[in-house]
C-alpha cells in the first residue's frame, strides 16, 4: 500500500515536471527508437542547441539550467503488461506511462509486405528465399498467448481431398467468440468476396513476423491496423467461404509460407509448446507435421504432393470417363486430362504399363 502511494506521488511529481514544460518534455520523448520491443529515449544535445541563443558558448551551462529549471531527463524504459505502453523512469526518480504510437512498432512490422486489401502478401517471395531455420520468441513475461478457440481439432494440417489443407480446422458453433493468438496488428479483415475460399477472414502480423489466420467468420469487429493483444476478442466464428459447416479456419504462416499450427500450440490442452520456437524450412511442407522427428519432417517435405484434381472436377465432383482410341497411351491420356498415370493406374485398378485396347473404357476423373 505504501509503495502504492509512493507511486502516486511520483506520478503526480511527473506529471507536473510535464506541465511545467510541455514542448521540452515532448520534443525529448520524440527522440525515441524502438528495439526489439524496448523503447530506448536520448536526448539530442544538437537540437537543444538550436533553440538556444546563437552565441551560447558553454554547453554544460546550458545543460544544468535545464536541470535548475525543473525538466526531468529520461534515463530508463520499463515494459508493463500492455506492449504499447511503458513506464520512462527520469534521473529526479519520477516516472510516467509512455503510450507508443504507430511509428514506434519494431522494426517494419507494419510495412514491409503490408498488403490490406488481399489475403496473402508476401506472393513475390518464394520458399527458397527463406532462410534454412529461424527462431521465433512467442511470449515472454509481458507478451501472452491464447487459443484461437477452444474446440476439437476436425481436421489438420494435410493433403486432404487432394489439395493442400495448409492450417487447421478447429469446431464450433455460429458465432463463437475468437480471439487473437498473439499481440500484433490486424493486417487484412476481407469480407467473404475478397477471399477466394477463406470467407471473412482475418489476418494479424504479430511482432516476430508470424501472421495467424483466421476464416470462415462470421464476422469481425476488428479492422486493418488494429492494435491486438493476445486472448482479444476479434470476431466471431461461422462458416463463410468454403466450409461445409462452421469451424475456424487457423493458419500459422512465415513470410508467407503455412506452417502446422499444432507445432505452435497443443489445442488439447489449450498451451503453448514453447516460449520459443525453431522454424525449420522443411516445416513448411504440406507433408511435415507435428509429432515427426526432424529427420522424418526433413523426408517427408521431399516427398512430392499428389497432383490436385482439376478445378473443373472438383467443381463437379462427377467421374469422367474416356473411351481409348487408336493411337493412345495412358500419359496422352492423362495429359488430356489434367490428371497423372499413376491417377488414372489407381481409379481403374491396372498397372501402368498395362497394354490399352481400342475401345476400352477408363476412368480418368
Ligand atoms: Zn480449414
Amino acid at each position: 500500500m505504501k509503495r502504492i502511494f509512493a507511486l502516486l506521488i511520483c506520478l503526480l511529481f511527473a506529471t507536473s515536471a510535464f506541465s511545467q514544460d510541455n514542448k521540452g518534455f515532448f520534443g525529448r520523448l520524440k527522440n525515441a527508437f524502438v528495439v526489439h520491443d524496448t523503447v530506448y529515449i536520448y536526448v539530442n544535445q544538437n537540437n537543444n542547441d538550436s533553440i538556444v541563443d546563437e552565441d551560447d558558448e558553454d554547453e554544460d551551462d546550458e545543460e544544468s539550467d535545464e536541470r535548475s529549471e525543473g525538466i526531468p531527463v529520461p534515463i530508463d524504459t520499463l515494459n508493463t503488461h500492455d506492449m504499447f505502453q511503458k513506464v520512462v523512469l527520469f534521473d529526479n526518480g519520477t516516472w510516467l506511462y509512455y503510450n507508443i504510437d504507430r511509428s514506434f512498432i519494431p522494426y517494419t512490422m507494419d510495412s514491409d509486405h503490408w498488403i490490406t486489401e488481399q489475403v496473402h502478401s508476401y506472393n513475390d517471395i518464394a520458399l527458397n528465399d527463406l532462410p534454412e531455420s529461424v527462431v521465433l520468441h512467442l511470449v515472454d513475461s509481458i507478451h501472452g498467448y491464447c487459443i484461437p478457440h477452444p474446440g476439437p481439432i476436425t481436421s489438420q494440417y494435410k493433403y486432404r481431398w487432394k489439395r493442400a489443407h495448409k492450417g487447421i480446422d478447429i469446431g464450433l458453433y455460429t458465432g463463437d467468440a475468437i480471439y487473437a493468438a498473439f499481440d500484433g496488428i490486424v493486417r487484412a479483415a476481407l469480407p467473404v468476396n475478397m477471399t477466394g475460399g477463406y470467407g471473412n477472414v482475418l489476418v494479424i502480423r504479430h511482432l516476430n513476423g508470424l501472421e495467424t489466420y483466421y476464416g470462415h467468420l462470421s464476422r469481425f469487429i476488428v479492422k486493418s491496423g488494429d492494435l491486438v493483444k493476445a486472448g482479444e476478442l476479434i470476431g466471431y466464428g461461422g462458416s463463410t467461404g468454403r466450409s461445409t459447416g462452421p469451424h475456424l479456419h487457423f493458419e500459422t504462416r512465415y513470410m508467407g509460407q503455412a506452417f502446422d499450427p499444432e507445432r505452435i500450440f497443443d489445442f488439447e490442452s489449450g498451451t503453448l509448446r514453447s516460449e520459443e520456437f525453431v522454424l525449420n524450412k522443411h516445416y513448411f511442407s504440406i507433408n511435415s507435421h507435428y509429432g515427426q522427428t526432424d529427420e522424418q519432417s526433413l523426408a517427408a517435405s521431399k516427398k512430392k504432393p499428389s497432383e490436385p484434381k482439376s478445378a473443373k472436377a472438383k467443381q463437379q465432383g462427377k467421374k469422367t470417363y474416356h473411351t481409348v482410341r487408336k493411337g493412345e497411351n495412358l500419359s496422352k491420356i492423362a495429359k488430356r486430362y489434367g490428371t497423372t498415370v499413376s491417377n488414372i493406374c489407381k481409379l481403374n485398378g491396372i498397372k501402368a504399363n498395362k497394354a490399352l485396347r481400342v475401345g476400352q473404357k477408363l476412368r480418368v476423373k
